[in-house]
């Protein structure tokens, strides 16, 4: 990852957040090529799993992205203000995941927004629309093969099997469902999550294109593939398969500002409740990142940080707005108030942080606080 542009807001205050929009592109293109002829959407909600939508989408769709998946409405108007017009042919698909809820039924058209469909009263309420509308508006169909999250049930499937035409109005542009534990391959659910899906798709009597896969459903083979693919974490970084190394490029890397360097004698404690007492003398950096910005306090003791290649420990509990590491194996030149430990880097990345917390790396990235100045690298377009 280069070294990012020199910050436009903020500058020198805070601890960095640089997002590399090149490498998030790059992942894009890797999993695309993975794919085959299948589409590569992408999962962007929860602000682009904490990277910024209106930074990551455009450069999403910069790489060739039209399908983009948000949790809620609102996430989808903000996405829709930030994608290019719709002039731009062909123009972004933006699906909603969370489903057609009562009340939103004129945002959908409005924003251009595709509802997936989740329950039968959803299906209900589509088809009421196109018939309002005199049209057929588009949807997606969520079936559920193990979740029991959300998705049309077992029990649904039977009944719309009976009564097909409760399906009728809508252009379905997909039958979608979502894989449980893709993460571990050798699961047996993911074959029966596989057949069921076909199974269930061939029931429902009218032809849809298919999707099942998330990022580690993509590593699953080409079976899992499909019409269209729906990776999220992989895009950000994130590995797919538990407790082996990510094949993807890091994109985040936290920068954390050095306040302070300290002195601390051997059986000194360091923070809130003296949980670790320097060993011998020691050089201690309190810099500016705290569980109120997302890094978690499970990370206490435990967490990892860089300067250089030189790796070091985070000692004593992290606090909220600062947190402490034991600088002592640098030289003394390279850490100074004002200067920068990463906190999060290709040395030292989202995955290996969520293993020191106990977590995954899906709630290290959207924990990711808004106190830190956000620099985007985006050489393709000039750094922005
Ligand atoms: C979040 C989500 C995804 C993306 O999952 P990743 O594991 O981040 O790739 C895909 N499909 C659905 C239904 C989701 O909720």
């Amino acid at each position: 990852m280069p070294d990012p542009s020199p910050a436009t807001d903020g500058a020198g205050a805070a601890s960095e957040l640089v997002i590399d929009l090149d490498a998030i592109k790059r992942n894009y293109l890797a999993l695309k090529q993975r794919l085959g002829g299948a589409e590569c959407g992408a999962a962007v909600k929860a602000d682009a799993y904490g990277t910024g939508a209106d930074k990551t989408a455009p450069a999403l769709f910069e790489a060739g992205c039209r399908t983009f998946f948000v949790a809620t409405v609102d996430e989808g108007i903000a996405l829709r203000k930030t994608l290019p017009p719709g002039k731009t042919l062909p123009r972004a698909r933006i699906a909603v995941l969370n489903g057609l809820l009562p009340g939103t039924e004129e945002v959908f058209p409005e924003f251009n927004l595709i509802p997936v469909i989740n329950d039968l009263e959803q299906a209900a309420r589509i088809r009421q629309m196109c018939v309002e509308a005199d049209r057929a508006m588009p949807a997606m169909l969520h079936i559920d093969t193990g979740m029991n999250r959300l998705g049309l049930s077992p029990a649904d499937m039977d009944w719309v099997a009976g009564e097909p035409d409760v399906l009728a109005g809508p252009d379905w542009l997909y039958a979608l469902s979502h894989l449980a534990s893709a993460d571990e391959p050798e699961r047996s659910e993911n074959p029966a999550q596989l057949a069921l899906f076909r199974e269930q798709c061939r029931r429902l009597q009218r032809p849809m294109k298919m999707s099942l896969a998330n990022s580690a459903g993509i590593f699953l083979g080409p079976d899992y593939h499909f019409d269209l693919a729906r990776p999220g974490f992989a895009l950000y970084g994130g590995r797919v398969e538990d407790g082996k190394p990510s094949p993807m490029e890091p994109v985040v890397r936290l920068r954390a500002r050095i306040l302070q360097v300290r002195a601390v004698r051997a059986g000194d404690p360091v923070g809130y409740g003296g949980t670790f007492k320097a060993e011998g003398d020691s050089r201690i950096a309190t810099v500016a990142a705290g569980y109120a910005d997302g890094y978690l306090r499970s990370l206490s003791n435990s967490g990892g940080a860089y300067i250089g290649n030189q790796r070091l420990p985070v000692v004593g509990r992290v606090s909220m707005d600062m947190l402490a590491v034991d600088v002592s194996k640098v030289d003394r030149t390279e850490v100074y108030p004002g200067g920068y430990v990463d906190l999060l880097g290709p040395q030292y990345t989202v995955n290996d942080a969520a293993d020191a917390a106990g977590t995954i790396g899906y709630e290290i990235l959207t924990g990711l606080g808004h106190r830190y100045t956000r620099r985007y690298i985006d050489v393709g377009s000039g750094d922005s």
